[in-house]
């Protein structure tokens, strides 16, 4: 098992125009963790309550992904709540209530100390540090963040940056990170603050990766019907560093690739809630809908 995911397993409730969805399982690992399945099984680190549903931990095995690393604790999973408008673009917080999560302290199992990817799905910035302290030099270190982190824990996110291989964020916090409108000269920009490889992400519009020598327009797949956006950022990363542990040879050579499986995974969240829509993949169909990106993209 080569990679591991570290991040918020969550208990969602979603409300769309079209319906309302109580107490799905959602989190940022949880996404993470199943998209990066489809290529490689995952170890995840988070925290749940006694609350926590048992058909979830078993979704988790069905999808081969070591629970060792998951605490369950005495008390209620972290809950968010949000809101989509008719243009899903836009998404307001309803509530978020830590729970468990509030005292949450990411402890690897010792075999885990030594797993080459990692993920550091969205958490807190102080959370993502404390597993990189436990780590044994990883080959390749992800960072996924927020808006809530860049307004509140901005020195601790940056102190981060310079310790992470990646970071994979979205155009308006890439905007917000460096007070920059365009996302070229942002994504350079954030080069100098750390990390070797930027992926900003731009939703329906799909992403740009940069990294030494490498700058790659990626498109995202095109869905007629989004149900729930909720958890593709999530998704994406998480699809893209399982797609790069299960390749061989160097990174550079593999990242175009794994942006593009990371953008074709984020695509099945989209077509169902919580993670209905990503559990319906597999191999076979996410090969799919790379082939018709390809032709799609030829000119
Ligand atoms: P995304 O749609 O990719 O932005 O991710 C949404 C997921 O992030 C949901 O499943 C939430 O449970 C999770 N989430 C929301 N707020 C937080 C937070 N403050 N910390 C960690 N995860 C969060």
């Amino acid at each position: 098992m080569s990679v591991l995911v570290v991040g918020s397993v969550a208990l969602d409730s979603i409300k769309t125009p079209k319906a309302e969805n109580p107490r799905l399982l959602g989190g940022s690992a949880s996404h993470a963790a199943v998209a990066a399945s489809f290529f490689e099984p995952p170890r995840l680190v988070g925290v749940v309550g006694d609350d926590f549903p048992k058909k979830y931990l078993q979704l988790f095995r069905n999808h081969k992904i070591d629970l060792t690393g998951l605490q369950i604790t005495n008390g209620k999973t972290f809950h968010w709540s949000g809101e989509y408008e008719v243009n899903m673009n836009n998404r307001r917080t309803l509530s978020t209530e830590l729970g468990v999560f509030a005292s949450f302290s990411p402890e690897l199992p010792q075999n885990f100390r030594d797993t080459p990817f990692v993920l550091l799905a969205n958490i807190a910035p102080a959370l993502q540090h404390h597993v990189l302290d436990q780590m044994k030099r990883p080959k390749f270190v992800i960072a996924d963040t927020m808006d809530l982190w860049l307004n509140t824990a901005m020195d601790e996110l940056l102190r981060l940056l310079k310790r992470v291989n990646a970071l994979v964020l979205n155009d308006s916090e890439a905007r917000q990170l460096t007070k920059e409108s365009n996302l070229i000269a942002a994504a350079e920009k954030i080069h100098k603050l750390g990390p070797k490889w930027v992926v900003i992400k731009k939703g329906e519009h799909g992403s740009i990766l940069s990294g030494p020598g490498e700058f790659f327009l990626a498109p995202a797949f095109p869905l007629k019907k989004v149900v729930d956006p909720t958890g593709a950022g999530d998704s994406f990363v998480g699809g893209l560093i399982g797609y790069l542990a299960s390749s061989e040879g160097p990174v550079e050579a593999n990242i175009r690739r794994a942006v593009i499986n990371g953008s074709v995974v984020a695509s099945f969240c989209c077509e169902g809630f919580g993670l209905s829509g990503t559990i319906k993949a597999n191999r076979l169909a996410i090969q799919n809908r790379i082939a018709e990106l390809e032709k799609l993209q030829k000119f």
